[in-house]
């Protein structure tokens, strides 16, 4: 989305991507809760979704259910997306706006020469340098850019959900809703997710916080709740990945550098999600470059602009999200079966999050406030 819309402004833009294949392999369980976010962003092609879902089902610890849909205001589900497909088709999106596409072409380096950013790389086994005098690093959650730019992006073990997730065949998946497991012996500071995928698949994973999670502990939980929800599931596809659940950095842009997405730790921190709020801050990060460039001025005063903007955007709502994770962090199985004990009987299809937790307090002041403080 930032080399799209830089191309879109006018700008000389080259996108590099260390893999082969863009989209490959996944990290993703490719879900988007809310239909209309993306179509907000882009025009979504019908070969990037695999399946649309009505809602999501949540189970707390001891199986008890809460049903709700996925947002009340839109009254609408979500996507499952083609991940693959779908970030090809952006970085094909890019390309039509007149970037230069670049795959098997790993960026190694990056060194500032007067106005100007010189960065190594290494194409299809050639070296290669490329001279710019912006670079936005859109680099993912183990960003190489923000290190080369002296911006400092270490997540502490608390702030990274570390996850696994199979893609599985089973006759069990329900396709109509997203399902999200709960509970401190399925999944420690995080949740259990099957996601459908249309055709009896479905990607079903894990993601457990950084600081609870041994060496192969996700894997083995994962291996665990198949084995007790679906025995006989035919396992596809393995994916293995981390997520910055840290809330914003204090710091996202340095002269002549911007980061965008997983790298500028953009995803929420409740949920892991990313996807939407990595494409709205490429959309604003792509802006940005297009006037600063045009301007003659990168320096991290005329970035401040895209600093200021998802900080006011997306930002907000990522700093909400991270103190409601910390919130979560602190119940017990016992909280989270009292919570959902104190919902049985209501009707909660049109409730969206904002709702329900609301709702919550209203039930159970005494156990809530005593969270909170
Ligand atoms: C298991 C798992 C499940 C998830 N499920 C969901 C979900 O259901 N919904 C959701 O919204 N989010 C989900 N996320 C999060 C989501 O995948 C990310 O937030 C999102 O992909 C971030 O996009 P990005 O472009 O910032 O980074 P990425 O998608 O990580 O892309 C970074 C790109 O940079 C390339 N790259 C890295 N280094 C270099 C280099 N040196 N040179 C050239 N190229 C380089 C990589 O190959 C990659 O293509 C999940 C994450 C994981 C790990």
């Amino acid at each position: 989305m930032a080399a799209k819309t830089a191309a879109e402004s006018g700008l000389n833009v080259v996108l590099l991507e260390k893999r082969q294949e863009i989209g490959e392999p996944i990290r993703c369980a490719e879900g988007v809760s809310i239909r209309s976010e993306l179509r907000e962003l882009i025009k979504v092609q019908p070969d990037w979704i695999s399946t649309e879902v009505n809602g999501v089902r949540m189970y707390s610890p001891n199986g008890d259910n809460v049903f709700t849909t996925v947002d009340s205001r839109k009254d609408e589900g979500g996507y499952i997306l083609e991940r693959k497909i779908f970030d090809r088709g952006l970085a094909l999106q890019a390309a039509y706006a007149g970037a230069k596409v670049l795959v098997k072409t790993r960026a190694i380096g990056l060194i500032r020469k007067n106005s100007l950013y010189a960065v190594s790389a290494i194409c299809r086994g050639e070296p290669l340098q490329i001279e710019a005098p912006l670079i936005i690093g859109a680099d993912g959650v183990e960003s190489k850019v923000a290190r080369w730019a002296g911006i400092g992006t270490r997540l502490k073990p608390e702030d990274i959900m570390v996850c696994a997730e199979y893609q599985v065949l089973d006759d069990s998946i329900d396709q109509e809703y997203c399902e999200f497991f709960f509970g401190n012996g399925i999944a420690p500071g995080g949740y259990v997710w099957i996601f459908p995928k249309g055709g009896r698949l479905a990607n079903v994973g894990i993601g457990i916080q950084g600081s609870q999670s041994g060496s192969g502990e996700p894997v083995r939980l994962l291996e665990r709740f198949l084995q007790s929800k679906m025995p006989h599931a035919r396992i596809l596809q393995m994916v293995a990945g981390g997520i910055p659940t840290s809330g914003p950095m204090n710091n996202t842009t340095s002269d002549g550098v911007m980061l965008v997405g997983d790298a500028a730790h953009q995803s929420d921190p409740l949920t892991g999600g990313g996807i939407i709020n990595a494409m709205k801050a490429g959309i604003m990060a792509g802006e940005t470059a297009g006037k600063a460039v045009s301007s003659g001025d990168v320096s991290t005063a005329a970035l401040k602009e895209y600093e200021d903007r998802w900080r006011s955007s997306i930002g907000k709502q990522i700093e909400r999200r991270y103190h409601a994770k910390n919130f979560f962090l602190k119940l017990t199985d016992d909280d989270l079966n009292h919570l959902a004990k104190s919902l049985h009987g209501k009707d909660l299809s049109r409730m969206n999050a904002r709702d329900l937790l609301s709702f919550l307090f209203k039930q159970n002041p005494k156990m809530l406030w005593r969270l909170v403080f």
